[in-house]
């Protein structure tokens, strides 16, 4: 069974004039090891579906599956990532990366913890900035350590919400390429919402495009690079 299972799901925002359509019977499956895009306009209710599949919102008609089970609250086993990473300026890049895992991760030893975070700031290119603060850092290293920290308690799946959006495409590309390489060493599942087509196809195995008032999956394109 995949790792995330939406099932015909249709959902609309209370407004003040009215219900807001926003999905209309969508249907997004993600195998496990996989790295599936979902594309599509802005205000197609792409952040809707990853509220979806965190637990943050429940859908009006349909089912989200995640590891078997229906998801009903907000869960600790999804990573997210966002356009604007949210680090926290008083805490080192070291602690911030640090931070999931003392909260899912109480008990684990302090050195098993710095170490973890210290393989994944390494493998991101991030060795030597550890005991810096997020201010120190330009846009694209700050966004580097956010994928750290989202990674860092091996969540069931990591949800990319256009985290590459707001970076200049120099900086873009090279991001790119550390995501192809943290796959290489850490394999995990992730969804990736954006916009960029160009994006969606460099990173995925599988595209979902939505689109239409309410969206709905329109077609879903298997990517298989030369060479891949
Ligand atoms: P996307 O991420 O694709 O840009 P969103 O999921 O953020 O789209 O939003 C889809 C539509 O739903 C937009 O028209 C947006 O204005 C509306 N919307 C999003 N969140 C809410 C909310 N909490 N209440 C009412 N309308 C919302
Ligand atoms: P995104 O960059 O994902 O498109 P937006 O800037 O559209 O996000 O929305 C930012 C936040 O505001 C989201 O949490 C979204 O759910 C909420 N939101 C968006 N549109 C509305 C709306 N019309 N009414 C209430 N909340 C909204």
């Amino acid at each position: 069974p995949a790792l995330i299972e939406i099932k015909g799901v249709t959902h609309a925002y209370q407004t003040a004039t009215g219900p807001l359509p926003v999905l209309d019977n969508l249907n997004v499956s993600v195998p496990e090891g996989t790295f599936t895009a979902v594309v599509g306009p802005s205000g197609c209710g792409k952040s809707t579906l990853t509220k979806l599949i965190a637990g943050l919102l429940r859908p009006d008609r349909g089912e989200v599956w995640l590891h078997g089970e229906r998801v009903k609250s907000p869960r600790k086993t999804v990573g997210m990532a966002f356009q604007n990473p949210v680090l926290l300026e008083w805490r080192t890049i070291l602690d911030n990366v640090i931070l999931p895992l003392e909260i899912v991760a109480p008990r684990m030893p302090k050195k098993d913890r710095i170490k973890r975070a210290e393989e994944l700031l390494a493998l991101v290119g991030l060795e030597g900035f550890e005991d810096k603060r997020p201010s120190e850092l330009s846009g694209g290293m700050r966004q580097r350590a956010s994928l750290c920290r989202s990674l860092v308690h091996k969540p069931d799946v990591l949800i990319l919400d256009e985290p590459f959006g707001a970076l200049d495409a120099f900086t873009r590309e090279d991001l790119w390429q550390t995501m192809h390489e943290l796959r290489r060493q850490e394999p995990f599942t992730s969804l990736l919402i954006t916009h960029d087509l160009r994006e969606s196809v460099y990173l995925a195995d599988e595209v979902i495009v939505l689109s239409g008032r309410p969206a709905t999956t329109q077609f879903v394109l298997d990517v298989d690079l030369p060479g891949e």
